[in-house]
């Protein structure tokens, strides 16, 4: 059977970019890639996925009330090798049920692409299944500001500071994410609670 992988990485640890190579290497070797990704991710327009360095690719919303396998053996299934998925952490965790379900029974490997902790270090819904159901796992690394591996996505607040609560998600917001370590993370916010 094919196997359901979870690439995770931090911000910044060019996800994006790695799954739009893949789709590329995929579709240089003949194969036919259906890439997708997660409505709640609306950055760059509804249907582009668009990395940092400049790659680019059109792909397949999918809503969070979509049920993947049945979209899936309607529209999909006669033309696609492999399924490539970015920002994967936004999935429900039935849609990544629905995705595990597809390598096993349509034996069609699918790769997703995404963050495993949000800002306070807490799983994602879709990551946390991503973690119980796929049958590979690994680590796409980046290095904090002091050297370390960063496994910490930190948001900052529009005047700069480190938030520590609030939404999970926030869509159009004004902060931004920095990954960081543990440590320097720590730093930041220890710094921040003594003024
Ligand atoms: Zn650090």
């Amino acid at each position: 059977m094919a196997k359901l992988y979870f690439k995770y990485g931090a911000m910044g640890s060019s996800k994006t970019a790695q799954a739009l190579i893949t789709r590329f290497n995929y579709i240089e070797m003949g194969m036919r890639v259906w890439l997708i990704k997660p409505s709640s991710d609306t950055r760059d327009g509804a249907d582009i996925i668009k990395s940092r360095i400049g790659l680019s690719a059109p792909a397949d919303v999918i809503r969070p009330k979509d049920d993947i396998q049945k979209i899936f053996s309607k529209a999909q299934a006669k033309n696609t090798d492999v399924i490539i998925a970015d920002e994967a952490q936004f999935f429900t965790p039935e849609q990544i049920d629905q995705l595990h379900e597809i390598a096993v029974w349509e034996d069609i490997p699918v790769l997703c692409f995404g963050l495993r902790t949000d800002f306070m270090l807490h799983l994602f819904p879709g990551s946390r299944r991503l973690l119980e159901l796929a049958e590979s796992i690994t680590e796409i690394k980046t290095i904090c500001q002091c050297g370390s591996k960063a496994t910490c996505n930190v948001r900052f607040s529009k005047d700069g500071k480190v938030e520590t609560e609030g939404e999970q998600v926030v869509l159009g917001g004004n902060e931004t994410y920095k990954a960081m370590c543990y440590k320097c993370m720590q730093t930041l916010i220890r710094k921040q609670n003594q003024k």
